[in-house]
């Protein structure tokens, strides 16, 4: 059997601990066997992160703005622990963040369902992609604790001086104050963002915001929104017959629980953050969740939703055996490589991802699985296989289909 052959390289971002492990396998077992692989290499691992004084982060973002597709590893986020058992130069920046903010994108995180693994919410047939914007609001706020009486402002001053005040409060005793904002640039690339995957996908687009009480703030959002939607977006809406729909936080929480699903869910940072958490507990696990940044210029990450697994790892070193859950590191790759295909207009390379999805889904189905699916599956026989196990079991129903 020949195998695929690739037009342009993807950017390949290596990671750290239990997903590089399995990062090496994946690529043995599921993918040079079929693909010539052509990868532009960047090992954002962190002892080559410290070595390189993290330029190797910036590099690897650099060569995705380049080549348009990069698939990520999960990588360590330094804190003080790591610090020292890296013996790193300083506590480097989270790859993530440099990434996101170097492509200026938005995170759309889906879960991946399969027969037998049911979501907690019975009326979800199919998944729900949260889309979160990741810039200011209370992310980047502002606080004062109030001692005591007093009266609190909200003041700007514009370049040319002028000054426009409006009373937040006339304290009469202590309290608190919180100042948040955001950039009408940000909310424009986070809408592109989503209008364009929605397009992309193929689906509905859902944003909410609270702009009956937020009347400047939330409005502004709306506004936005609703805006580029028609003069960018809503021919092009209208012919894939999909649609935008508006509504309030609230009701849009109400009616996400009594969906089908099928749909993209837009939220605002905060919003994003604690409905993201929910979304992804209630279909299964972060194993079980496909995370891709998609920047407003049309360039594509795509990565696990999981961290490194760190305490597998550790098991790994020891020389014991792990089940760790690969099928979102497996989707990382598939999402990149479907999207290199449709890229470069390689039909047997879109295929390639196709199949090689549903074989790891089938494998499931057939009661194969690492233990954190094992633990929860609604399946009755079922095989607890080792990490490397399940990636050999993936390939053998890849190989009989
Ligand atoms: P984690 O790697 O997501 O793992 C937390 C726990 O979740 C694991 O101990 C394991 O539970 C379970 N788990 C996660 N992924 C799994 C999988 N694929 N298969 C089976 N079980 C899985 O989070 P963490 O341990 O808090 O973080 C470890 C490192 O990852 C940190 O250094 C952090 O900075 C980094 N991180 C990176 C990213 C990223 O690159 N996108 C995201 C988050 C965290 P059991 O131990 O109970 O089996
Ligand atoms: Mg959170």
């Amino acid at each position: 059997m020949s195998k695929i052959q690739m037009t342009t390289p993807l950017v390949e971002m290596d990671g750290d601990e239990m997903t590089r492990i399995l990062w090496e396998m994946i690529k043995k077992e599921l993918l040079l066997p079929f693909v010539d692989l052509k990868t532009e290499y960047y090992d954002l691992g962190l002892t080559y992160r410290n070595e390189t004084n993290d330029q190797v982060t910036v590099d690897s973002a650099n060569a995705t703005l380049k080549y348009g597709v990069a698939v990520k590893c999960a990588t360590i986020t330094p804190n003080a622990a790591r610090m020292t058992e890296y013996n790193l130069k300083e506590m480097w920046k989270s790859p993530n963040g440099t990434i996101r903010a170097m492509l200026d994108g938005t995170v759309f995180r889906t879960p991946i369902v399969v027969k037998g693994i049911e979501p907690c919410v019975k009326n979800w047939k199919k998944p729900i992609t949260l889309a979160r914007h990741a810039y200011g609001d209370v992310y980047k706020n502002t606080e004062i604790k109030v001692e005591g009486p007093g009266r609190a402002e909200l003041v700007f001053t514009s370049a040319d001086g002028k000054e426009t005040r409006e009373l937040i409060h006339e304290f009469t005793g202590a309290g608190i104050l919180q100042g948040v904002h955001n950039t009408d640039k940000s909310i424009e690339s986070f809408a592109r963002a989503c209008f364009g995957y929605a397009l992309d996908t193929k689906q509905d687009l859902w944003f909410a915001t609270k702009d009956t009480i937020s009347k400047k703030y939330d409005h502004n959002f709306k506004d936005i929104f609703q805006d580029i939607y028609d003069k960018e977006y809503k021919a092009q809406f209208d012919e894939s017959g999909i649609t935008y729909f508006y509504t309030l936080i609230d009701d849009a929480v109400a009616r996400v629980m009594k969906a089908e699903g099928g749909f993209i869910w837009a939220c605002k940072n905060y919003d994003g953050d604690v409905m993201s958490d929910m979304v992804s507990s209630a279909f299964g696990s972060l194993a079980m969740m496909t995370s891709v940044l998609v920047s407003p210029s049309g360039v594509y990450e795509y990565e696990a939703a999981h961290g490194t697994v760190q305490r597998h790892y550790y098991k790994h070193l020891k020389g014991e055996e792990t089940s760790t859950n690969s099928v979102a590191t497996i989707f990382a790759w598939t999402g990149a490589l479907r999207k290199r295909g449709e890229l470069d207009e390689n039909k047997e390379l879109t295929v390639f991802a196709d199949k090689l999805e549903k074989a790891t889904l089938s494998t499931i189905e057939s009661g194969k699985m690492t233990k954190d699916l094992a633990l929860i599956t609604s399946l009755k026989d079922v095989t607890v296989l080792s990490s490397e196990g399940f990636i050999k079991a993936i390939r053998e129903t890849f190989e009989a289909m």
